[in-house]
């Protein structure tokens, strides 16, 4: 549950993209309001999520988008990033294509977004551990070599959603005071 603040600090929009069904929305839904479902309809139609945290001190409004359904490349239009300070950029572990495709992600973002957007590359589905199609140490090292923070997550377990949020809105804190 969010807690009340009697003041927000900052209101940082936080954009989620990648290809469809790697769990975009549940990562999104397990950040805010500790939920998960199997049924990926379930989201559709819901244009962000906030979250208040505390951040260094300063109380912070993370309003995250979800893509809701047109994450094909170009029709997610310059108005979804625009205003983003940071991006999740997701991919399922057990999916190669979708690891494949980060790069025209990546791409996407650098001709839409701010160019000093803190980017976050997430591996999704980390609990199935057996369908497993991406090593970790080939997204670490793409993550290295495009300057992009890294983290395996699981919307199911919840494992590292929070983390990884926490790090990237740690970072966009950085990066604007
Ligand atoms: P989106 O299209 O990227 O928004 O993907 P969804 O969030 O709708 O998820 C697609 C499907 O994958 C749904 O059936 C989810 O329940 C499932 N899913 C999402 N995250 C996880 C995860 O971490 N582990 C497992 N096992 N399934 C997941
Ligand atoms: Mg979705």
């Amino acid at each position: 549950e969010n807690i009340v603040h009697d003041k927000i600090d900052y209101v940082y929009k936080v954009v989620v993209i990648g290809d469809s069904a790697v769990g975009k929305s549940q990562i999104l839904s397990r950040f805010a309001r500790n939920e998960f479902s199997f049924d990926s309809k379930s989201t559709i139609g819901v244009e962000f999520q906030t979250k208040t945290l505390t951040i260094n001190g300063k109380v912070i409004k993370a309003q995250i988008w979800d893509t809701a359904g047109q994450e094909r490349y170009r029709a997610v239009t310059s108005a979804y990033y625009r205003g983003a300070l940071g991006a999740m950029l997701v991919y399922d572990i057990t999916k190669r294509q979708s690891f494949d495709h980060v790069a025209r992600w990546l791409e996407e973002l650098r001709a839409h977004a701010d160019s000093s957007i803190v980017i976050m590359l997430i591996g999704n589905k980390g609990d199935l551990v057996d369908k497993r199609e991406v090593r970790s140490e080939d997204a670490v090292e793409f993550a290295e070599n495009e300057g992009l923070f890294f983290s395996e997550t699981s919307a199911l377990s919840g494992e590292n959603v929070e983390s990884a949020f926490i790090t990237l809105l740690q970072e966009i804190n950085r990066v604007v005071s």
